[in-house]
């Protein structure tokens, strides 16, 4: 097998950068990527057989761990008895009803391919509905890249500067009102002054594209309450957060009906899916029983709904959120705890197993504050967790996951090493 090295010298000849998703070329962070050869558990390893404890979860989807053995069994039969068919079939049936009995705002659902795809579409059927054309959206959330959400978004385009792309129109820009996170005054004004022609606000209830920032007490419950007098929609995007902050996702954290939910990660056990649901009479907008149209050849594909399907009801089991926060917190308090003793200033953010350490002295809450961090020295951290062997997002502001399959070993051992790399930062 040729080394990392050599396979991004030959992917770089084929691949814009040597990869399908920007942030993986790892040039926030220097350096080269390893290119991985499998996982199973915690752990990743490269071509090189270097195994790492594994932080990213393949961006969320892997809470249970990768390569879970009834996941990989369940999407082996599924393949057996074909993979695809662009018709209907009992998994999808089995795999909306787990959705609707996990998420209870969801009274219809739409399976599509990607959170990319979710979001889009939900944004399209908010217009629909509603007969208003403009989308309130919170700088440094991320929902994608469709062009009406790549104004002021997180994730790559956060960490590379250019959360507004080349190549989306200025009247779509212009559609797309941006306000701060956590700041519900911001929205009350902008409703007060142009309710009438807003769509919906569409949020990462957590946001976990600008490192992971919680939402301030009431600050949802807020949104809510104005959406809803001003008729407009209220859009949680809980791509990221969905089966991963609680089973009903952050919804259900903080106790808030939005009026449409977009779900992908989790819920495709680690194969490509997305999917928006919400109130019946809105989804009912959606082709074939409405005029706002959306449609996927692949959409409800049967590896992909038996492999999310076989990952909730695991998921769906007593205690597994209870572990979940336990493994999690440990890792909180031992990162917080290195990088005092080495006398680090740094914030960490935690929601369930979705974390973050902020290299800055001041409290982060929205993507102003979060930009304030010192990515130079993320980049030193990240480059010596690599080399103890902890595999990171390659970015300040990408969220750490913690799966079902993190023991306390392995976050002592995380813990360790954190403190060996902060001090080596003084
Ligand atoms: C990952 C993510 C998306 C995009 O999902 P893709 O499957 O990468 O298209 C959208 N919204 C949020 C909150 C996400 O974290």
């Amino acid at each position: 097998m040729p080394s990392s090295h050599e396979l991004f010298a030959e992917a770089q000849r084929c691949l814009v950068g040597g990869v399908n998703s920007p942030v993986r070329a790892y040039r926030a962070v220097g350096g080269q990527p390893p290119f991985i050869a499998r996982a199973a558990g915690a752990r990743i390893e490269d071509v090189e057989g270097k195994s790492y404890i594994d932080y990213v979860g393949t961006w969320g989807p892997a809470i249970l761990g990768h390569a879970h053995p009834e996941v990989v069994t369940a999407i082996q039969k599924a393949a057996e008895q074909g993979t695809s068919f662009g018709a209907p079939t009992a998994l999808e049936v089995e795999m909306a009803s787990l959705l609707i009995e996990a998420v209870p705002s969801i009274e219809r659902v739409r399976m599509v391919n990607s959170g990319t795809e979710a979001t889009m579409a939900a944004v399209r059927l908010a217009r629909g509905f509603t007969g208003r054309d403009k989308i309130i959206k919170l700088a440094g959330c991320y929902h994608g890249h469709a062009d009406s959400l790549l104004v002021k978004a997180g994730s790559g385009v956060l960490t590379f500067g250019t959360p507004d792309s080349a190549g989306v129109p200025a009247d779509v820009a212009r559609s797309t009102i941006i306000l701060p996170f956590n700041d519900a005054a911001a929205a009350r004004r902008v409703f007060e002054a142009e309710g009438s022609s807003i769509a919906g606000l569409i949020i990462e209830p957590v946001a976990g594209n600008m490192g992971v920032i919680p939402p301030r007490d009431g600050y949802l419950a807020e949104l809510r309450e104005i959406t809803r007098r001003h008729d407009a929609l209220l859009i949680f995007d809980e791509v990221m957060t969905g089966f991963r902050v609680a089973y009903g996702g952050a919804q259900e954290l903080y106790g808030v009906r939005p009026d449409l939910t977009c779900l992908g990660k989790i819920i495709g056990g680690g194969l490509p899916v997305g999917a928006f649901g919400g109130r019946r009479d809105i989804m009912e907008k959606l082709a074939p029983l409405g005029p706002v149209y959306q449609a996927g050849t692949l959409s409800g594909n049967p590896l992909a709904m038996t492999a999310g399907i076989t990952t909730l009801r695991l998921l769906r089991r007593g205690g597994v959120y209870t572990q979940l926060e336990a493994t999690s917190a440990a890792l909180a308090e031992g990162l917080a705890a290195a990088a005092k003793d080495a006398g680090i200033p740094c914030q960490l953010t935690r929601v369930g197993s979705m974390l973050c350490c902020f290299f800055t002295a001041a409290p982060v809450r929205n993507y102003d504050e979060a930009r304030q961090s010192d990515t130079k020295r993320f980049e030193r951290f990240f480059r010596s967790m690599l080399g103890s062997g902890v595999y990171l997002a390659p970015s300040q502001f990408e969220a750490w996951f913690v799966s079902l399959a993190h023991s306390m070993d392995d976050i002592a051992a995380t813990a360790a090493a954190a403190r060996k790399a902060l001090k080596g930062l003084r």
